[in-house]
């Protein structure tokens, strides 16, 4: 069995005890990791804090050059950390559309190349006889990062790349059920960075919350479920952390009358199911216009019953299992309560057998608002289709949710499908495309989607604090 552990000022770092990581296709360990508590996450602090000052006052371009070589590391290590992710996570090597354990490696490698291209320049706000102002971007101090088991590693580079790249020192927290492709990484990372500033502590949800209230951690930036994202938000209040907050989403799809279905099937059905639903912006309630919903829910069907549902090792699996159990179970109950609110089953409903996390992909007809598989954020293989008959009424349905992640619009006229997208309250607003997310293009939720956003210039000023310089002249 692999052993990993954590990574505590330039060196592994055993813990208090070791907790089994489990193969969700299998429901047997793969590895164990040492697992740390609240004296871990003060040791992986006090050396984050003595190593920022040096980090700081180091020249932008040798940071630069750091975060290009840890872009390097995860090139050069790529079949190995896509493994650890399949393994962990149970999403396959390529995948439905080809968005598995290659993307996510794909994906935290053009980021970091991207990432590494950015900078922060000096801003002049007034330059005359009366006076010279400047804005200057200063890093925050020590960041902890808190990560999600859906994405680990690929969240892990959006969280710890701009950090460093701006000059603030790390201490990330995996999830407990996905450790072992972010150790991999922080271990790598330790042949770049020097020590201290990037350290790895493992634990449950206490770990993340002493590192949520911890006097020496300046920011938290945060992926995961609104529920934890609303507790960090009341821990970080004591020293006023800045914080990022990417939380859960409950994304609305609305396909236009007349739209060409036959030709966005594929599409949508990616959008619904690649990583089995287990996306932040995943496509999870899907309204379509009623002359055209019958036809929709079969093409959708015929894709949920032919996609090939195994291990994600096996290259032919286009969607693994669920990553836990207890995902598994709520999933479990969604279809349940789906069945007693009348919703007709189009296709999956059940467990598939075998000692994995494993769920039949499942679309589910007739519900409407008020369901709990609508309501709700379900996080897995199962899709509630929605029928509507007006725009505006459809508009308000879809927008009627306390999430607000993204949402899209599908539709022939494109001008059209653009003006509803940008009524939609939603962090992101995609025409004839779903959860397709760029380096360059900001990404963050609105109502209890989370707060700030990631990515490009946007993203990486909320790593620092603006600095006011004023010279009277
Ligand atoms: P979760 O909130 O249960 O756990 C996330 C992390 O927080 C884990 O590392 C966990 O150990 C830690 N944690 C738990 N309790 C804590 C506490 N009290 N204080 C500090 N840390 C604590 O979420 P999850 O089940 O791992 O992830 C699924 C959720 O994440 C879904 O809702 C999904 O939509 C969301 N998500 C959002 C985005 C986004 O970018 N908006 C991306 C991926 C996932």
């Amino acid at each position: 069995m692999q052993q990993f552990s954590m990574y505590i000022n330039g060196a592994n770092s055993a813990g208090q005890k070791s907790i089994d990581v489990i193969n969700p296709a299998t429901g047997a360990a793969f590895a164990q990791v040492q697992c740390g508590d609240s004296s871990d996450v003060d040791r992986a602090v006090a050396a984050a804090r003595a190593a920022f000052p040096a980090w700081a006052a180091t020249p932008w371009a040798e940071r630069k050059a750091a975060v290009q070589k840890l872009a390097g590391l995860l090139e050069a290590n790529m079949a190995e950390l896509m493994q650890l992710v399949t393994l962990e996570t149970g999403k396959p090597l390529g995948g439905l559309a080809q968005i598995g354990s290659g993307m996510e490696l794909g994906g935290a490698i053009g980021w970091t190349q991207y990432t590494a291209e950015l900078e922060l320049p000096v801003e002049v706000a007034q330059d005359d006889e009366q006076a010279l102002i400047e804005i200057h971007r200063k890093p925050l101090g020590v960041v902890g990062s808190i990560t999600p088991w859906n994405w680990p590693l690929m969240i892990a580079i959006w969280h710890v790349i701009p950090a460093l790249l701006t000059g603030n020192t790390v201490v990330i927290k995996p999830s407990p059920y996905t450790p072992t492709s972010t150790l991999r990484f922080v271990e790598l990372a330790g042949s770049v960075l020097p020590a201290g500033v990037m350290n790895a502590v493992v634990g449950e949800g206490d770990v993340g919350a002493a590192m949520v209230n911890h006097a020496d951690i300046n920011k938290i930036v945060f992926t995961g479920s609104t529920p934890t994202g609303k507790k960090i938000m009341q821990g970080a209040a004591d020293n006023l952390k800045r914080l990022t907050l990417e939380l859960g989403g409950n994304d609305a799809g609305i396909i236009l009358p007349g739209t060409d279905i036959e030709r966005i099937a594929d599409e949508i059905f990616a959008a619904c199911f690649h990583n089995n639903g287990q996306t932040c912006a995943a496509l999870k309630r899907l309204y379509v216009h009623s002359s055209q919903y019958e036809e929709m829910g079969q093409l959708l069907a015929e894709r949920a019953k032919a996609v090939v549902v195994g291990d994600g090792l096996d290259e032919s699996t286009q969607l693994g299992p669920i990553q836990n159990a207890a995902q598994l179970r709520i999933v479990e109950e969604l279809a349940d309560s789906a069945k007693a609110d009348g919703g007709r089953f189009l296709a999956g409903g059940q467990r598939l057998p075998g000692e994995g996390y494993f769920f039949a992909p499942t679309i589910v007809a007739d519900l409407t608002d008020g369901s709990r598989l609508v309501d709700e954020e379900p996080f897995g293989p199962i899709v509630p289709l929605i029928k509507y008959d007006d725009i505006e009424d459809v508009l308000r349905r879809a927008n009627d949710n306390d999430r607000g992640l993204g949402g899209s619009v599908w539709g022939n006229d494109v001008a059209a499908a653009a003006a509803l997208a940008m009524r939609l309250e939603s962090g992101t607003a995609w025409v004839n495309t779903h959860g397709s997310i760029q380096p360059n293009a900001p990404f963050g939720g609105v109502k209890q989607s989370g707060v700030g956003v990631e990515f490009g210039a946007h993203g990486l000023a909320e790593y620092t604090s603006i600095q006011t310089l004023k010279i009277a002249r």
